[in-house]
């Protein structure tokens, strides 16, 4: 009786609620473990709670540097605290580890926020849950683009434009996707139709490199780089302004040309080059973007459409004939031609070759 009585006294209990200590409810620094996790907080969060966010397109600073966040600001604001936390946060003693369950941003009246941080932590081996509500530090600045875009200031100029002299919507189309592989949108500050094509106003001189770039690797664009001066910087430098324009070829796959007036098909156009298939030397070859061009302009090359040639018919493919006028004459030509096939008829050589009329 008496030594079961002792060991009664003995035992621990809470000092704010009276509960006994057990094995599954220890007493830790005089408190069991329910109010232990009222009473102290059993972890914190570390490191800076500065979040500055541009409030127009969700970007987020880190050091000097801008990067791209969520679409809205809100979102940014969560997902970069939600971060911030799981990096800063730590158990405090009495506990010894701790796991994050979940990160609630939200933001109370008078505009600050608060993160409602739930963790998981243990204390002489039991897992207990607690929330705690972390003020964030949430700083709203303009970024530099937006600051740039709200002045409807722009640094580049991708001018779209076509040897033909408009441009077609699948052309537009097209240079839009290779665009989009460069960026995202967030550097247009505007987009200004012309009749002759399309200028896209950009707050970046490397997108448009970039993009202009993939535009003549891609499409055989011809880019002509020039710069203007537009005033001076805030620290007092020449600000320039820089034009890209991009003049996509009127030629496409599978349409012919005349190469030192040799009849030839092109075959497309990629990896920087035009590729070709010359009829009468029965060869395939290629021209990096800049010697197509330079042979444009050297009248080297020339499409069927600039060239004053007959245009025939085919009567049959095998053997190939082509009428012209009332003559009907054997041929040589790509594969792929069609009976009743408009057509293009040259004289190279002293042969007869026919090449399809696309236009
Ligand atoms: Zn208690
Ligand atoms: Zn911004």
């Amino acid at each position: 009786m008496v030594i079961g009585w002792v060991r009664e006294v003995v035992r621990r209990f809470c000092v704010k609620c009276g509960a006994l200590e057990s094995p599954e409810n220890p007493i830790v620094g005089g408190l069991c473990l329910k109010c232990l996790k009222e009473e102290k907080d059993l972890f914190e969060v570390k490191g800076s709670l500065h979040l500055v966010v541009c409030p127009v397109c969700g970007s987020y600073l880190v050091g000097s540097s801008w990067y791209p966040g969520a679409d809205d600001a809100e979102e940014t604001i969560a997902w970069l605290a939600e971060r911030l936390v799981e990096q800063g946060i730590k158990a405090k003693e009495p506990a010894e580890e701790v796991e994050l369950v979940s990160v609630r941003t939200r933001k109370m009246r008078g505009g600050k926020y608060v993160a409602e941080v739930t963790a998981r932590v243990s204390v002489k081996g039991h897992w207990i849950e607690q929330t705690q509500i972390i003020p964030l530090n949430v700083e709203k600045r303009v970024c530099e683009k937006c600051l740039k875009k709200s002045g409807g200031d722009y640094d580049a100029t991708l001018q779209i434009r076509s040897e033909r002299g408009t441009v077609t919507q699948e052309e537009l189309r097209e240079a839009g996707e290779w665009f989009s592989k460069v960026n995202n949108g967030d550097d247009i500050v505007d987009f200004v139709e012309r009749r002759e094509g399309l200028d896209v106003l950009l707050a970046s001189k490397e997108v448009a490199k970039r993009a202009a770039q993939l535009m003549r690797y891609n499409m055989g664009a011809k880019v002509v780089e020039s710069h203007s001066v537009v005033g001076m910087s805030r620290d007092g430098r020449v600000r320039t302004r820089l034009t890209l324009s991009v003049r996509i070829p009127s030629i496409k796959e599978g349409e012919g040309f005349l190469l030192d007036k040799e009849p030839a098909i092109l075959t497309g156009i990629y990896k920087g080059k035009f590729h070709y298939y010359l009829l009468h030397s029965d060869k395939n070859g290629s021209l990096a973007v800049d010697d197509w061009w330079s042979m444009r302009k050297s009248k080297r090359i020339v499409y069927l459409n600039e060239k004053n040639l007959d245009v025939g018919r085919i009567v049959s493919l095998n053997p190939l004939k082509v009428e012209v006028g009332s003559r009907e004459l054997e041929a040589e030509g790509p594969v792929g031609l069609q009976e009743g096939q408009e057509v293009y008829v040259v004289i190279y050589k002293g042969k007869v070759y026919v090449l399809p009329k696309t236009r």
